[in-house]
């Protein structure tokens, strides 16, 4: 571009006219961006989020304490005790995850034969202390009350590819 021709655009604000006319285009185009959190974007059922323990509709707990999740947790982040109950079922007295350790590969859902772990949908989980990500059995409970209807619609949607 010569000096005269870089002169005459600068003098007639060209490139300020080009930046403002494709400002003008996508003024009146959809938006692309959302306002979380408010708005959210749509979620895979595949989505791996929070760590939730799930229940069988009469308020029973799935789990029962096999133990598979705890050995194939890549990171070591569960912990397992477990006692036969008076009426000789197995169930967990100690279900820890550390989610500081968890690396979201949902290894511990796969291995489950129950359904009774798994990573929900919910990602707003961050926390101030790290104490706060070490959740117990009541805490995984409660995650599993609470988005049960959600995980449980995820669950239905990707069993054919399963
Ligand atoms: S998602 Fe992976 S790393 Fe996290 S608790 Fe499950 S198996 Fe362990
Ligand atoms: S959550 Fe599933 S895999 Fe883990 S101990 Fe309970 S039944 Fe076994």
């Amino acid at each position: 571009m010569g000096m005269m021709e870089r002169g005459m655009k600068s003098l007639l604000l060209g490139e300020l006219l080009s930046g403002m006319s494709l400002t003008l285009r996508y003024f009146f185009k959809p938006k692309v961006t959302l306002n979380y959190p408010y708005e959210k974007g749509p979620l895979s059922p595949r989505f791996r989020g929070e760590h939730a323990l799930r229940r069988y509709a009469n308020g029973e707990e799935r789990c029962i304490a096999c133990k598979l999740c705890e050995a194939i947790c890549p990171a070591q982040a569960i912990t397992i005790e477990a006692e036969p109950r008076a009426d000789g079922s197995r169930r967990t007295t100690r279900y820890d995850i550390d989610m500081t350790k968890c690396i979201y590969c949902g290894f511990c859902q796969e291995a489950c034969p129950v359904d009774a772990i798994v990573e929900g949908p919910n990602f707003e989980f961050a926390a101030e202390t790290r104490e706060e990500l070490y959740y117990n059995k009541e805490k995984l409970l409660d995650n599993g009350d609470r988005w049960e209807t959600e995980i449980a619609q995820n669950l239905e949607l990707d069993a054919p590819y399963r």
